[in-house]
């Protein structure tokens, strides 16, 4: 048995009241929340057991990016709305991309979640054994989900065999620290036969179902053009929705019976407005989805779209787009924003039983964000002008965390990886982009002059 007691001046347990104990601590045992309480009682209680004391910190859940890509494409990527950067930018990269690069851009972008106070992060991405392997080696918890697609168009893509391979091999690996589930970029790029396989897949596996819905304007109109349905509705009637957890990416253009639809059949939901702001996709109807009941958790989308993989940014713009959309001050509060980037986006993935929160029972995945800087001062912790929960949206970056610990292992100490050099894969990553670029270009000449006829399509 291994135990440890953490101690924070403050804890945030994002329980259902939004308990804030004041010198506090946790009592870890072999990498579970045993006991979350005073410190003074829980030391006194277990006289053994070591204390690490962190000094003028929030202790807090670890943060949950329920939406992301693993690449190296940050700041290549500019300028385009979301279907034309898809083909001209993405979809080139996925055809040339190698299994060792997509392993690197997962060790790249499971570092910085780290470093960002991300304790689990779900990645759809490609070559997914890398990713597994990264996470083996980072600690993260992950649930990884292969960009499949089953389309003549689209055949350079992941498979579902090699989804089927990836869950044989991986899915509750690392002691149930890494997940596999099914993915699938859009409904567009699989054709009938493997909507069918995916849902048996789900069911045989008892595995979650991940894929991007509802994301631009242009999405909701090809879907009734194609099935004269709307998108939510196709994936209901395509058998999409049955899996035991469904998560969708995006849900920016959903109308009120796609909402009703969402919570009815318990599907979560990822918001991720810095995407949807810089790919000009639009604003989720967030506080909508709250109020129907849907579990709506926060991503960060990929380092293509954001460029970062910040959780505290995107609370920051979370809460910023749903006030500037509404033109009302008050919209998504800030307590409702701290709980998507936590104990609701573990709802939203199904995981809140063992994630989420700091409570009794649950993986002891939690952050420590500095209180001795600027962004967190003045710090008012009770009475009316409580502001901890608006520091931690509004103020605090994600720079401020220097402690993260998942399972009980602590993978980031004083603001740095225990387990891996950062500068190696910095290095790493600048020399072999290079390549990637330069195989994408290839690609995109070899098949003329595509991004001249998309532009002149555009217009
Ligand atoms: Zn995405």
């Amino acid at each position: 048995m291994k135990e440890q007691i953490i101690q924070a001046d403050l804890i945030l347990t994002m329980d259902a009241d939004n308990t804030i104990i004041e010198e506090g601590a946790v009592l870890v045992r072999d990498g579970l929340i045993a006991c979350v309480g005073k410190a003074g009682e829980i030391i006194a209680r277990h006289p053994d057991v070591p204390v690490k004391h962190l000094s003028q910190r929030l202790l807090m859940p670890g943060l949950i990016n329920a939406h992301c890509h693993s690449g190296m494409l940050r700041g290549t990527a500019e300028g385009l709305p979301v279907w034309s950067w898809l083909q001209q930018f993405v979809d080139p990269m996925h055809r040339v991309l190698l299994p060792e690069e997509a392993k690197l851009s997962s060790l790249l972008c499971y570092s910085e979640a780290l470093l960002s106070g991300t304790t689990t992060v779900v990645d759809m991405w490609r070559y997914m054994e890398g990713s597994a392997e990264v996470a083996m080696r980072t600690g993260i918890r992950a649930v990884l989900v292969p960009y499949v697609a089953e389309h003549p168009d689209h055949d350079y893509f992941e498979t579902l065999n090699s989804n089927e391979a990836l869950i044989n091999r991986w899915h509750l690996g690392a002691n149930g620290r890494i997940h596999v589930w099914v993915g699938l970029e859009h409904l567009f790029y699989a054709l009938p036969q493997a909507w069918q396989r995916i849902a048996a897949m789900c069911k045989d596996y008892q595995v979650g179902f991940h894929t991007h819905s509802n994301e631009s304007s242009f999405d909701v109109e090809e879907t009734l053009r194609r099935y004269q349905l709307r998108p939510i509705q196709a994936l209901e009637k395509f058998g999409l929705l049955d899996a035991k957890k469904v998560l969708l990416a995006h849900c920016v253009w959903v109308n009120d019976e796609e909402i009703a639809l969402l919570a009815e059949r318990h599907t979560g939901v990822v918001h991720n407005p810095v995407s949807n702001m810089k790919l000009a996709s639009g604003a989720a109807p967030v506080e909508k989805m709250l109020q129907a009941g849907v579990a709506v958790g926060l991503g960060t989308d990929g380092e293509k779209e954001n460029n970062n993989l910040d959780m505290f940014e995107e609370m920051k713009v979370s809460s910023l787009l749903a006030k500037f959309v509404s033109l009302d001050a008050a919209a998504l509060d800030a307590w409702a924003i701290c709980r998507m980037a936590t104990v609701d986006g573990a709802r939203a993935l199904g995981m809140e039983d063992s994630i989420g929160s700091l409570e009794e029972g649950k993986a002891a995945d939690m952050i420590a964000v500095r209180l001795d800087t600027p962004r967190m001062t003045p710090l008012i912790t009770r009475g009316p002008l409580m502001n901890i929960h608006h520091n931690l949206v509004h103020a605090v970056q994600g720079g401020d965390v220097d402690m993260t610990m998942i399972a009980g292992e602590i993978r980031v100490e004083n603001g740095k990886l225990t387990q891996i050099d950062l500068s190696e894969i910095i290095r790493d990553v600048n020399l072999q982009v290079g390549g990637l670029f330069a195989r994408r270009e290839a690609w995109l000449k070899q098949r003329g002059a595509a991004v001249n006829e998309l532009e002149r399509l555009e217009r």
